[in-house]
């Protein structure tokens, strides 16, 4: 019987893909441990690599000189593990639980101990000691850690714990006071703790200075191409989605399109119809707004072409009129995301994060495929 991969690959020119060039995110991991000297760069690769693929992501970190990983979950931290081998270090930031002692110790994942009842379950564990931990500090974020006070009125940082860790609530808004504030508590724990590694920055935090970099830094969404403020380095993008037209059609003043009418074409127009839906994980916010104004673009050779009307599960419908007459026909494939389409501008268009489009992708019904551009400098 034909191999299933080769039936795929003739399948591809009929579907949406997402490529994704893994010496990109290599060559954006270098650049930043470039920018920030000697100090440790760790990959978060949570959420399969935001989508993006976590054995594949991570393998080509780790060849990159990548050391020390973050993942959410206990179950990407096995699996990240049985990708790479023992050689590096990996943090669970959702943390642990009694349940589950045993896979993290035969698995050395070291917890990210996020609440006082965790660190003490820690501490009476000495097989987890031996593999370690971090301590999440919250210094206003109010999700996950010991609060400031709870920390300062801790004792010595348990056995094995030498990473302490907070979380920026908004680094890309460098002038936002929140940062100096967090900053500042964060400094509280030098005098209370000692013999430990700082970590208060994910890559939005990265630009905005040292005493923001402190000893290891925690990159994600700056790895697959996005540049945090204040980030001078070099940033190139690792992920394009493109999708094939399915039909062209012309419509007159008063037409409208999609479900529920949500757009009407105020004179004659063109537009194409897209094989990728919100299945394949555009956004549905990325609908045309109710006076028709766009939310989401797709590209042609370069050229924007707004989405018209409600985005469904399959299909996405555009407004090409602003291509010359059979300049774009069936067949012919369109970027979501890509040279024109920057990630950050669609996600911010749509309402959403870089984040959470990238994970919007990734986890839906679209085809990765992965590509190595090679000419993003020595990675
Ligand atoms: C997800 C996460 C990161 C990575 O954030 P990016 O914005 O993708 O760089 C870093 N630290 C913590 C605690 C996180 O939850």
């Amino acid at each position: 019987m034909e191999k299933v991969s080769h039936r795929q690959e003739r399948f591809e020119a009929c579907e949406a893909l997402m490529r994704i060039d893994l010496d990109a995110i290599a060559a954006n991991w270098t650049s930043v441990k470039r920018f920030t000297a000697d100090c440790e760069v760790a990959s978060v690769v949570k959420a399969d690599a935001y989508g993006l693929g976590l054995a594949k992501v991570s393998k080509r970190l780790f060849a990159a000189g990548c050391r020390t990983f973050f993942v959410a979950l206990g179950i990407e931290g096995l699996a990240l593990r049985e990708s790479l081998g023992s050689e590096v270090a990996i943090y669970v930031l959702n943390g642990f639980d009694r349940t589950v002692c045993d896979d993290f110790v035969a698995a050395a994942l070291r917890p990210v101990l996020n609440d006082s009842e965790e660190v003490s379950l820690y501490a009476q564990m000495p097989s987890m000691q031996a593999v370690g931990a971090a301590l999440m500090v919250d210094t206003g974020m109010n999700r996950l850690g010991v609060s400031l006070s709870e920390a300062l009125s801790m004792g010595p940082l348990p056995r094995g714990c030498e990473l302490v860790l907070s979380h920026l609530i908004e680094p890309e808004r460098i002038e936002r006071a929140s940062n100096a504030r967090q900053k500042e508590r964060f400094a509280q724990l030098d005098d209370h703790f000692t013999g430990f590694k700082a970590s208060l920055s994910s890559s939005g935090g990265v630009g905005l200075g040292r005493d923001f970099v402190r000893d290891l830094v925690r990159i994600g969404i700056g790895l697959y191409g996005v540049r945090g403020r204040g980030f001078p380095g070099a940033v190139h993008q690792s992920v394009q989605v493109e999708a094939p037209v399915l039909s062209l059609r012309s419509l007159a003043r008063g037409d409208t399109v999609g479900y529920q009418s949500t757009y009407r074409a105020d004179g004659p127009m063109r537009v194409a119809t897209l094989g990728v839906g919100y299945a394949d994980g555009v956004s549905r916010n990325a609908s045309s707004g109710i006076g028709g104004e766009p939310r989401g673009f797709a590209a042609f050779r370069g050229v924007r072409l707004p989405i018209v009307g409600r985005v469904s599960m399959d299909s996405t419908v555009v407004d090409v009129t602003r291509l010359d007459a059979n300049e774009i026909r069936r067949g012919e494939r369109v970027e979501l995301l890509g040279p024109t389409i920057d990630l950050a501008e669609a996600a911010e268009l749509c309402g959403e994060v870089p984040h959470s489009l990238l994970t919007r992708y990734g986890y839906s019904r679209i085809r990765r495929v992965y590509t190595s551009g090679a000419d993003h400098g020595q990675a």
